[in-house]
């Protein structure tokens, strides 16, 4: 039967999805995406077409340089060589078996990222907000079967300001009223406490306490450091309770804040991890709770799961991509150019900068409340880099890791342009 040449999916059919995508024009992307998407987000008004290394491009040919970089995801650039080749030869022999069956792929992937975590078992999810949940799901069951708390009373301390993904169970412990208000009734069983108060911390462990769960810097919360010797004393209240340290480096995780991960500044080891983002080398959804054999092994067949989680496709990029940061050094460089990258913002002095924060690559700047955001990403826009407020008016700086010394010095002097264009 004939199809007419008008309808879509006769086009993609005959012509290729991308012989159609690239008629479409960024204005009629914009129409289409306010149209028939969900208003769940307030994108950057602009079209990207293409990304190749730290750079990203619009329908129209403008360059910008990605320091939003997929909320930290894109720590290897865009399209990295490596992880796209070992996709691609990934995608010769086999891409999805679900867990229904054992691949060498997806053995390879929970032994590599036990070991880069220096941990012992994982278990390979798809998204942060999944990783996160799976360390929620693992504390409670350690806590009535090994701490031996009474059923259904096991309970979570969580930090305030936090940022841990979308999931009800998850915006239920948020402090955001925007990411709970409409959203209720939500699961019970969290507490929660001041973020770097050690004092507050303590005294709100009881006997049902399973686990204490923050971020070790709170990222999407505005780029938040704790206290130094924060991280450390959390995990010796943990030791003394008999209470899991459950870490969220969804964002911190894989080298973004200098380090591999942001608990090795202070040797303070989880029991639980959550991990994401990056670990798909900017390419796929990969991400994984990481933890103690004590705790992992309370998962028996059946208790948890994910149809993609652990494919063989998602093993090979998340191989490639822990390979590339590796012998990369991405830690060594995100420490290096992060400083270097915090202090050269601080040196701007501009009158509009209330504070420039964070560690590695990391990195928030403060404005003044009288800044009006929007402008200021707009000025970003025109000097032709991409960068967005997280919560009270903080604007990040996430570049990939990849990124050069001569890079650097460009976002530094187009940031000095763009306050420059709203004082
Ligand atoms: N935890 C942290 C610390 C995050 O920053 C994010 C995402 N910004 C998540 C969890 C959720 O990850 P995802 O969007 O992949 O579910």
């Amino acid at each position: 039967m004939k199809r007419t040449a008008t309808d879509l999916w006769n086009d993609i059919f005959e012509n290729g999805v991308q012989s159609v995508v690239e008629r479409i024009t960024d204005e009629q992307s914009l129409a289409m995406a306010e149209e028939f998407g969900a208003h769940n987000y307030a994108p950057i008004p602009v079209n990207i077409v293409r990304g190749d290394g730290v750079h990203v491009w619009d329908g129209a040919g403008n360059e910008y340089i990605d320091c939003v970089g997929a909320y930290s995801a894109v720590a290897h650039g865009h399209l990295n060589p490596r992880v796209v080749g070992a996709i691609v030869e990934q995608l010769k022999k086999l891409a999805l078996t679900s867990r229904a069956y054992y691949t060498s792929e997806a053995a390879l992937l929970v032994k590599g990222l036990a070991q880069y975590a220096e941990m012992d078992m994982v278990c390979p999810m798809n998204t942060g907000a999944e990783a996160v949940e799976t360390c929620i799901k693992l504390a409670r069951k350690w806590a009535y079967t090994k701490k031996g708390v009474e059923h259904n009373k096991a309970e979570v301390i969580v930090c305030e300001n936090n940022f841990h993904g979308r999931t009800t169970t998850i915006v239920g412990f948020s402090s955001e009223a925007q990411y709970r208000v409409g959203f209720g009734p939500f699961t019970p069983g969290f507490r929660m406490v001041p973020f770097g108060d050690i004092a507050a911390l303590t005294s709100a462990i009881t006997p049902n306490t399973a686990a204490i769960m923050f971020e070790p810097i709170q990222a999407e919360g505005g780029i938040i450091v704790p206290p130094e010797g924060y991280l450390a004393d959390v995990r010796k209240l943990c030791d003394q309770n008999n209470v899991l340290l459950v870490l969220d480096e969804v964002q911190t995780g894989f080298c973004r804040t200098g380090r591999k991960f942001a608990w090795m500044y202070e040797d303070a080891k989880p029991d639980l991890m959550a991990v994401g983002k990056p670990l798909g080398g900017g390419l796929l959804p990969v991400s994984a709770a990481i933890g103690s054999r004590e705790v992992m092994e309370v998962f028996k067949p059946g208790d948890h799961g994910s149809t993609f989680g652990g494919s063989p496709l998602a093993a090979v990029a998340a191989l490639a991509a822990m390979a590339e940061m590796e012998v990369g050094d991405y830690a060594g460089r995100s420490a290096a150019l992060g400083a270097r990258l915090k202090q050269a913002i601080i040196d701007i002095q501009s009158p509009k900068v209330i504070e420039v924060r964070g560690k590695g690559l990391l990195v928030g700047m403060e404005v003044s409340p009288d800044v009006d955001g929007k402008k200021l990403t707009k000025a970003f826009i025109a000097n032709g880099v991409l960068t967005k407020e997280t919560r009270s008016h903080t604007f990040r700086f996430a570049p990939p890791l990849i990124v050069s010394e001569d890079v650097i010095a460009q976002i530094v002097e187009r940031t000095r342009k763009a306050l420059d264009a709203v004082c």
